[in-house]
């Protein structure tokens, strides 16, 4: 194939975001094997979503299928993702959502498997909200866990808990999406250790409404 023709596939950009995230989650560790699943809004309101049960180091652009948010494939790929009802009652019930990350990272899927709320024992939580809800257990790639998705994260939340499954999360970006996924599994993992120990202490709403707050203007954003 020339350049030429190369460039001409249709949203090769968020195909190649698809890719590059889902490389990312695997080795930060917050999946195993072909496991959990990305997608990427387009310019032109279409998702990008990650192949179905395919190893993340082996997928290439022309693979990623591109669908619409009523589940038709508009441009080819391999099957599209499982969950791709969960992705696209989230990108449709959330304008302000360009990413979504489903993960099975460990200390987050234990509270899930729990079917326990992670509560706002660290103050990394805030990039999530108040708390990391549960969505109610409905069997993988169901429409109806993509309404119980959808339910949890309400408007006001970044991430859930799929009960006995995983989380899932969203961002500005894909690359938002991926940071509070990684978030996610830290404020898991420090919960679970402090509840290993003793009784952690819980952050207050308004404290964490300050934080959420404050994150705005983090680092070099004034
Ligand atoms: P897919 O490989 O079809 O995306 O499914 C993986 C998964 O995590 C199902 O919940
Ligand atoms: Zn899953």
């Amino acid at each position: 194939m020339t350049d030429e023709k190369q460039n001409e596939l249709p949203n090769r950009e968020a195909r190649e975001t698809v890719i590059q995230h889902g490389l990312e989650m695997l080795k930060k560790g917050l999946t195993k094997s072909t496991g959990g699943n990305v997608s990427s809004r387009t310019e032109d309101g279409l998702v990008a979503i990650s192949p179905s049960g395919m190893p993340y180091g082996e997928i290439n652009p022309e693979e990623v299928p591109i669908i619409n948010v009523e589940g038709q494939v508009v441009h080819d790929g391999e099957k599209p993702s499982n969950e791709d009802s969960m992705h696209r009652f989230v990108y449709d019930a959330r304008d302000d959502v360009g990413g979504i990350v489903h993960t099975h990272s460990p200390y987050a899927s234990t509270f899930a498997s729990l079917c326990e709320p992670i509560p706002a024992s660290h103050y990394l939580i805030a990039f999530a909200g108040n708390k990391i809800p549960v969505a109610e257990y409905e069997t993988y790639g169901t429409p109806e866990l993509g309404q119980r998705t959808v339910e949890a994260l309400g408007s006001e939340y970044n991430a859930c808990l799929l009960a006995n499954h995983g989380v899932l999360t969203v961002g500005d970006s894909l690359s938002d999406a991926l940071e509070i996924a990684e978030m996610v599994e830290y404020c898991a993992r420090i919960h679970f250790q402090a509840r290993a120990i003793g009784e952690p202490e819980i952050l207050p709403d308004a404290e964490v409404a300050h934080l959420q707050e404050k994150f705005k203007g983090y680092g070099q954003n004034s």
